[in-house]
């Protein structure tokens, strides 16, 4: 059984009603013991009536028989029945009186007073017998309705007869009821004043009870109960519906007041906090974990609504190379614009329907609802994208940032805020591999492609301790006599069970997660090393130049000075023989950052090449303002050379500005003789690919080089 609980006010009440019971019930016992009272007065004063009335009369009934004893000595004695009829008619004549007998000793009356004595002779009845001891007193006797005064004549010693007198009890009786009916009336009229006193004093009591605990309820448990009601709106953060207030001069009043401002007081505090926990502090947009709540919610809605809704997983491109090398608090700069940029432009677009939020690091969040959520989506990411290809200006510098967009649309992706995220994630990733500064929708296809990448990232890791990865060499010749003048350091990754991994697949992998430093500078030390093998092994290659591929991530890093310097040192190959190939767009962002490392690069004798060149955006101007010892004109221009006159021209306006910079030109990807007899009319000095030798491990490039008819460099 479910106790049952009771209220203040409950039991206020009922310590009332039990008050009252208590009073009702004293106050019935009053009554009863007052009616009793009343009773056993009237009783009493009824008999002490009674008493003292028939007392006299049996007094005076007795004096009476005495006296007329008395006088009828004589007439008796001598039978003078005159003097007894006188004696008699005037003890008859008395009030009350109703007969009169004189009886002689055998109890025969002789007289009754009237004038012709109707009863005489007849015997008087229920005479006690003649008692000499009591002859000298009257005998009373109560019979219904009379009472009998009765009482012996004596003459000396000798009972010569007896009187006995009649009273009538009537009138008697009579006094006494009206006596009787008298004080039964008083009683009664006492009785009727004694209960309207009791009952004047019980209802008093009840009017005083109810005030009271009228009083109590709306002094005490009213605003308990508010108060109470109050703080159960403080525990469930319902600020707005907390009303208290209260004009009370009172504690009560003080309390109410002190809980109404300590309310507000949480509340406030409360706000704070939210506000503190939601906030992304650097850019004041909404953080990861109001960026949840938000869409926890909003799925909830558009699922009853049956709107559509886009996520956006925005990333910056290239943004940790700002935090490397012009430190954090750029790069906060950097954030605060650029989550300006992307807020406003995405706000333009979507007209106010999209919400932007800090996911963390370099990336943003938007939120994008329309009924088109696709559509509008793929136009927020438009303008996203493209105002984050404007520079940022920071420090004096301009920075060029791109940005890649995941795109993944709620309900037909995932019904989940952390499958959407986390489609956007994928989403993004795929963007990047896309080549940046682009979006991707999500597809299904892209969690295959992810999962493959995580176990890539995975086995990747273990790589370099597992000596899982190689450096082939592919031979740089001359295009003229084709004599052997160095070669290139090509990575490849021996992986126990997929064989053979290319470059391409795993270069952007490690440069991603960071593993790049590593196995860079693992490349960067083996190349030395291996040249110097291919020297020992063979003379003839004494001066061979050896190219290892930097990634701009390396160049970023800060200490690629340091890591070449140190494999120098190691390996022992002159500084003169090692080239660094830097890919343009490695360089770009911050040309002034980049041109001072590569100064520093060339100042210990290192070379610097620019690889891949004509692929980037740059444009040719940008040679000038780098210091480079030479170019590799990108195979792509050197495949169509033949066919496309735009990429024979480009090639030859890259050739002819190397040469009037004084710097040198590799072409790569010369895969037949007549691209290496154009490149070679046009002045390209050197040239690899296929057509010469493919990428080989250093053991095989000793054996090409000793069988190999034509001379080294
Ligand atoms: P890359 O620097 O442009 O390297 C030249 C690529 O062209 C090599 O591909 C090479 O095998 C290929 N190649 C050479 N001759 C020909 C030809 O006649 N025809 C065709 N179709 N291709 C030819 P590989 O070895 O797959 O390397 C791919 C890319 O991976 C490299 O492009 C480079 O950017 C990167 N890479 C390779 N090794 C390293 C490394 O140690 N560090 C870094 N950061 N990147 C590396
Ligand atoms: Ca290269
Ligand atoms: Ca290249």
């Amino acid at each position: 059984m479910m106790p049952i609980r009771l209220g203040l006010q409950a039991r206020f009440m009922l310590a009332m009603l039990a008050t009252l019971l208590v009073v009702v019930a004293l106050a019935l016992a009053l009554w009863q013991r007052q009616s009793q009272t009343f009773r056993e007065l009237t009783q009493l004063s009824a008999e002490s009536v009674h008493e003292l009335t028939f007392d006299e009369l049996a007094r005076r009934g007795g004096a009476m028989a005495a006296q007329l004893a008395d006088r009828l000595v004589n007439p008796i004695y001598y039978l003078d029945l005159d003097r007894i009829g006188e004696f008699a008619a005037a003890t008859r004549s008395q009030p009350d009186v109703a007969y009169v007998l004189v009886y002689d000793p055998q109890g025969r009356i002789i007289h009754d007073g009237t004038r012709n004595i109707v009863s005489y002779g007849e015997p008087v009845v229920g005479l006690p017998a003649p008692d000499p001891e009591t002859d000298s007193a009257a005998l009373i006797q109560w019979g219904s309705g009379v009472m009998d005064a009765t009482h012996a004549v004596v003459l000396g010693d000798e009972r010569i007869g007896g009187v006995r007198i009649g009273f009538s009890l009537k009138a008697l009786q009579a006094q006494q009821a009206r006596a009787q009916a008298q004080l039964a009336q008083r009683q009664e009229q006492a009785t009727y004043t004694y209960r309207l006193w009791l009952a004047g004093l019980l209802g008093l009591l009840l009017i005083l009870a109810s005030g009271l605990s009228l009083l109590v309820s709306r002094g005490m448990v009213g605003p308990i109960r508010m108060l109470a009601e109050a703080a159960r709106h403080v525990e469930a953060g319902r600020y707005r519906q907390i009303a208290l207030e209260s004009g009370r001069r009172d504690e009560m009043g003080a309390l109410i007041r002190a809980f109404s401002r300590m309310s507000d007081s949480v509340e406030r505090h409360e706000r704070d906090v939210r506000r503190m926990a939601y906030t992304d502090a650097l850019t004041g947009l909404p953080n990861r974990l109001a960026l949840r709540e938000l869409l926890d919610l909003k799925l909830i809605h558009q699922h009853a609504d049956g709107q559509g809704l886009a996520l956006l997983f925005i990333d910056l491109d290239d943004f940790k190379r700002v935090n490397d090398t012009l430190g954090h608090e750029a790069g906060d700069r950097v954030l605060v614009r650029v989550a300006e940029r992307i807020r406003d432009s995405a706000r333009l677009i979507a007209d106010g329907n999209v919400q932007v939020a800090r996911f963390g690091g370099d990336e943003f969040v938007a939120v994008v609802e329309s009924e088109e959520p696709r559509l509008r989506a793929a136009r927020v990411a438009d303008a996203v994208i493209e105002a984050l290809l404007e520079p940022v200006h920071v420090g004096g510098r301009d920075l060029f940032l791109g940005s890649s967009i995941g795109i993944t649309v709620f309900p037909d992706d995932a019904g989940s805020t952390s499958q959407l995220i986390k489609n956007g994630d994928i989403a993004m990733y795929q963007a990047k591999l896309s080549g940046k500064a682009c979006y991707r929708f999500y597809s299904r296809v892209m969690d295959d492609a992810m999962a493959d990448r995580v176990q890539l990232e995975h086995d990747l890791r273990g790589a370099l301790e597992r000596h899982e990865l190689r450096l082939y060499y592919q031979p740089v010749v001359s295009t003229h006599d084709g004599s052997l003048h160095g070669m290139e350091a090509l990575l490849r990754w021996e992986h126990p069970q997929r064989g053979l991994i290319m470059p391409a697949a795993f270069v952007e992998v490690a440069e991603q997660c960071g593993l790049i430093t590593p196995i860079g500078a693992y490349a960067l030390e083996q190349a030395c090393r291996d040249t110097m093998a291919i020297a020992a092994a063979c003379p003839s290659a004494a001066n061979l130049f050896v190219s290892v591929n930097v990634s701009a991530r390396q160049l970023r890093s800060g200490d690629l000075v340091e890591v070449v310097s140190h494999a120098i040192a190691r390996t022992g190959l002159p500084a003169s023989r090692l080239r660094v190939e830097l890919t343009e767009t490695a360089l770009l962002g911050d040309e002034v950052l980049a041109g001072a490392l590569l100064s520093r690069l060339r100042g210990i004798g290192v070379r610097v090449w620019l690889d891949d060149f004509g692929t980037g955006f740059s444009g040719l101007s940008h040679l000038r303002r780098v210091p480079v010892d030479g170019v590799k004109i990108d195979r792509s221009f050197v495949a169509d050379l033949l066919d496309d006159p735009d990429d024979l021209a480009l090639t030859t306006a890259i050739i002819a500005l190397a040469h009037s910079l004084g710097i040198g030109v590799v072409a790569e990807g010369v895969e037949d003789v007549e691209q290496l007899r154009v490149l070679a009319r046009h002045g390209c000095d050197l040239a690899q690919g296929f057509l010469v030798a493919r990428p080989m491990p250093a053991s095989v490039l000793i054996d090409w080089v000793q069988r190999r008819p034509v001379l080294v460099a």
